[in-house]
C-alpha cells in the first residue's frame, strides 16, 4: 500500500499516518521528521534546512526528493508507505511520479484532509500544550507567527497538488474536521475502495481454502488437497513476503540505493519536473 496524506499543518496527517502504520505495518515517511532529525544531527542537509524550517519556508525540492528516494529504497518500505508532508510542490509531485515509475511502484491513493483554517491555530496550540505536558521539546516552527507563514506556503505551493492529483484520478477528500476515529474510518474505506487492501488478503484466502479441503473426510479428495496444500502454502508465503512483483520491485529498489548514480538521477528528475512546470506556466 502506498499513499499520500495531503493537508495543511495541523490537519491530522501525522496522527492518521501513525494509525495506518499500526494497522497495516507500512512505514510513515515524514519529510518534516526526517529534516528535523537532520537539523538535530547537524548534517549538511540539516544545516541547509535549519533556517528555512524555522521561518516556515520550504526546503529546496532536490533535497527532499533525494531524501525520499533513498528512504523508499530501504527494506522496511517494501511493504508500503504513507507519505506525510511530501510532496509539497508540483515539481516534487512530478519527481515522485518519475521515481515511482523507475522503481516500478504504483501509488494507490492521495487522501486530502480538508480542514477549516480557523481551527488550525487552535489545533497547533493543543499539540504544543500536549508536547509540553509529555516533557517533549516543542518545535521551533509551532508558533502563531511561523504557522501563518507555513499556511501561506501551503496555500501557494502545496494546494495546487489537489488539482494535480484530481486530474490524475488519484485524489480522495476527507472532512478533516470530523473526530480522529471518523477520519480513520473514512481513510480505511477509501483504501478498500481503491483496492489498496487486497493483495495481501487473496493468497491467504487461497491457503485457507486448500486447508479446509484437505480437512474433508473423502480419501480421494484428501489426497488431492494434500497435493494442492504445499502449492497454496507457497503462494501464501509469497503473498506474505509481497509476491513476485513486490520481490522484483524490492530487488530493483535495492539496486539503486544511495549511489552517486541515484543522486544524479534525482537531480535530473527534479530538473525535468521544474522545466515542465516552467513551460506550463509560460503557456498560461
Ligand atoms: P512538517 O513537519 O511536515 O510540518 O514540516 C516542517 C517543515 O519542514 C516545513 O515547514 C518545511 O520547512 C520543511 N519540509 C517538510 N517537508 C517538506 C517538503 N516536502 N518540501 C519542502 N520542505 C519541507
Amino acid at each position: 500500500m502506498r499513499l499520500i496524506l495531503l493537508g495543511p499543518p495541523g490537519s491530522g496527517k501525522g496522527t492518521q499516518a501513525q494509525r495506518l502504520v499500526q494497522r497495516y505495518g507500512i512505514v510513515q515517511l515524514s519529510t518534516g521528521e526526517m529534516l528535523r532529525a537532520a537539523v538535530a544531527a547537524e548534517t549538511p542537509v540539516g544545516l541547509k534546512a535549519k533556517d528555512l524550517m524555522a521561518n516556515g519556508q520550504l526546503v529546496p525540492d532536490d533535497i527532499v526528493v533525494g531524501i525520499i528516494s533513498d528512504r523508499i529504497d530501504q527494506p522496511d518500505a517494501v511493504k508500503g508507505f504513507v507519505l506525510d508532508g511530501f510532496p509539497r510542490t508540483v515539481p516534487q509531485a512530478e519527481a515522485l511520479d518519475e521515481l515511482l515509475k523507475r522503481k516500478h511502484l504504483k501509488l494507490d491513493a492521495v487522501v486530502e484532509l480538508r480542514v477549516n483554517e480557523s481551527a488550525l491555530l487552535q489545533r497547533v496550540e493543543t499539540r504544543v500544550a500536549e508536547m509540553r505536558a509529555r516533557g517533549e521539546e516543542v518545535r521551533v516552527d509551532d508558533t502563531p507567527e511561523v504557522l501563518t507563514k507555513r499556511l501561506a506556503a501551503y496555500r501557494s505551493q502545496t494546494e495546487p497538488l489537489i488539482h494535480y492529483y484530481s486530474e490524475r484520478r488519484k485524489l480522495a477528500t476527507v472532512d478533516g474536521m470530523m473526530t480522529i476515529e471518523q477520519v480513520t474510518r473514512e481513510v480505511n474505506r477509501i483504501l478498500a475502495a481503491v483496492g489498496a487492501l487486497e493483495p495481501q488478503a487473496a493468497p491467504a484466502r487461497k491457503a485457507r481454502g486448500a486447508a479446509r479441503k484437505a480437512a474433508r473426510p473423502s480419501a480421494k479428495k484428501a489426497a488431492k488437497s494434500a497435493k494442492k496444500a504445499p502449492k497454496a502454502a507457497k503462494q501464501a508465503s509469497r503473498g506474505a513476503k509481497g509476491g513476485k512483483t513486490a520481490r522484483r520491485k524490492a530487488a530493483a529498489a535495492a539496486r539503486g540505493r544511495g549511489t552517486g548514480k541515484a543522486k544524479k538521477t534525482v537531480k535530473r528528475i527534479v530538473r525535468k519536473a521544474a522545466k515542465k512546470v516552467t513551460k506550463k506556466r509560460a503557456k498560461r
